[in-house]
């Protein structure tokens, strides 16, 4: 019988979530609902220094906001908990004292100052940063090089000491990649980490495999800036016997920057002019502020299909899919192997298109949120609706709405006379005379009828109706944008109309 999928996202809560992240939650997430797997949130804080308040929050609201919501985490619970790392300290030393005992791991007692020493001494031409690895371990203090008295003696006086694994010399691993298939690394570059920490914490290594182990993962989809620690990963799995129970690899290629090469990052993002985390984020520590798409305007929607559509297609040509669309469509193996460019322009394409497909009804809230912070009251939900209808189509981004509707709710401040200028004559004047009172008696204040009522004077005045269009736009709008002039002159009703005519007239005299 084959094993239930399970997938974690297992974020360090150190700062606002980079897009990156996003994606790699979201593949988790579809890959997870595709296959009516679970899908874990765990926090990987076992590193205490960087912990950085807010940072857990932020993950589950932008969870909450992209709809993924996690079976199994810090707030749900869950049979595998606790799914904090940082409470869950006292599992992981059993592990690491087993991988001592097998003679993968061992004990080490250098000071911070005796580190230093050692990347300074042994610092060659050959070899620029030393590490504490094979070709020094037996140059440092650690229970490989002292006797086993001594390591008894130090453990048992509470002298600090941390376990480190022993990387094999000479060897190869290799493993399966579900996106890049077979990936081998010699071991022989690779450092001594350090496993279990002074302070009983496990580090991030011990930790995830640890983990991962416990909670019956079965499927580990992560960025691949991690690739470089898999060999570490893969040979914790094989010295604490679990090799039956890895689970399938996939590490996902990086989100690029626009412009030139190497991962996109948050300079970048301000120098560009673009978010680059899914929310605000302002550092704790620092005051720094990074703004993210949602405040800059995005749909949830649209930011989730936008993400997917970075780095996987399904082959059909089809760009703008649902959540429900692409859990259905979404396969690991059309995830692309190269980086993906970030393109804003083609996110915002994403947005302009979720706006227009979107119903007024599921517009309606953030809409509203948006015109009341610019001063604009709604009272009316249902007039609200009618608004966002005629507009959305010209929106690419939320705040967009503000301009493009602010005139259904009050009169403009400034109309664009200047632009009506150059064409208006006394036959103009004369017409927009003569309509207030045709328009002031239509029982029907539909746009039909306004349009009618414009037709005929038109034709009785001998003036082209394309003539009259634009005026009567900027005096209803105050410029030369909106909807269609005659449904805008009916959704504001008969008074604003005949007032904002003759504001304009009063102008143009
Ligand atoms: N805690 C790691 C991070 O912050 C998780 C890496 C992994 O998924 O193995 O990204």
């Amino acid at each position: 019988m084959s094993k239930k999928v399970r997938v974690r996202f297992a974020p360090s809560p150190t700062g606002g979530l980079h897009l990156g992240g996003v994606r790699t939650v979201l593949y988790n997430f579809l890959f997870a609902r595709h296959n009516g797997g679970d899908f874990v949130l765990r926090i990987e804080d076992t590193d205490q220094n960087r912990f950085v308040a807010g940072a857990e929050e932020y993950i589950f609201e932008c969870l909450a906001w992209c709809g993924m919501k996690p079976d199994e985490s810090p707030v749900a619970g869950g049979p595998y908990g606790p799914y904090r790392q940082s409470e869950r300290k006292s599992s992981y030393r059993e592990y690491a004292e087993k991988l001592v005992a097998g003679g993968h791991a061992y004990y080490a007692f250098d000071t911070t100052a005796e580190l230093e020493e050692m990347r300074t001494i042994y610092k060659t031409e050959q070899n620029p940063s030393p590490q504490y690895d094979h070709q020094l371990r037996m140059k440092m203090r650690n229970s490989l090089t002292l006797g086993e008295d001594e390591v008894t003696r130090l453990i048992s006086s509470g002298v600090p000491y941390v376990i480190r694994i022993k990387m094999p010399e000479q060897e190869t691993v290799h493993f399966s990649d579900m996106i890049r298939g077979e990936v081998s690394f010699n071991t022989s570059t690779v450092d001594d980490k350090v496993l279990l920490k002074h302070d009983g914490m496990p580090t991030y290594h011990l930790a995830v495999v640890v983990d991962d182990y416990a909670m019956k993962i079965t499927h580990a989809f992560r960025g691949e800036e991690w690739l470089p620690s898999a060999p570490v990963h893969i040979l914790l799995w094989k010295y604490l016997g679990w090799m039956d129970d890895m689970p399938q690899w996939a590490h996902l290629p990086l989100i690029l920057k626009p412009d030139g090469n190497g991962k996109l990052s948050k300079r970048d993002g301000d120098r560009l002019g673009f978010p680059v985390f899914a929310m605000n984020w302002t550092d704790p520590r620092t005051n720094d502020f990074t703004q993210g798409f949602r405040e800059r305007g995005f749909l949830p929607e649209a930011f989730v299909n936008m993400l997917a559509m970075l780095g996987w297609n399904d082959g059909s040509g089809q760009e703008i899919l649902s959540m429900d669309e692409l859990i259905q469509r979404f396969s690991i193996d059309r995830v692309h192997k190269g980086g993906a460019k970030f393109d804003f322009e083609k996110a915002k394409w994403f947005n302009q298109e979720w706006i227009k497909k979107s119903t007024p009804e599921r517009l309606k809230n953030d809409v509203k949120a948006i015109l009341e912070k610019n001063g604009i009251v709604v009272s009316d939900d249902n007039y609200l609706l009618s608004v966002i209808g005629m507009v959305k189509e010209r929106c690419t981004l939320l705040p967009d709405f503000t301009e493009q509707s602010k005139f259904f709710f009050q009169t403009p401040e400034i109309i664009d006379t200047e632009s009506i200028r150059p064409k208006w004559n006394m036959d103009k004047s004369v017409f927009f005379k003569e309509i207030q009172p045709v328009l002031a008696g239509l029982q029907d204040y539909s746009a039909a009828s306004i349009e009618t009522a414009f037709k005929d004077l038109a034709t009785a005045r001998s003036i082209k109706m394309g003539e009259l269009q634009l005026p009567f736009r900027i005096m209803l709008v105050g410029g030369k944008f909106g909807p269609a002039v005659f449904d805008i002159a009916a959704t504001i009703g008969k008074e604003e109309t005949l007032l904002r005519i003759n504001r304009a007239l009063e102008q143009l005299a």
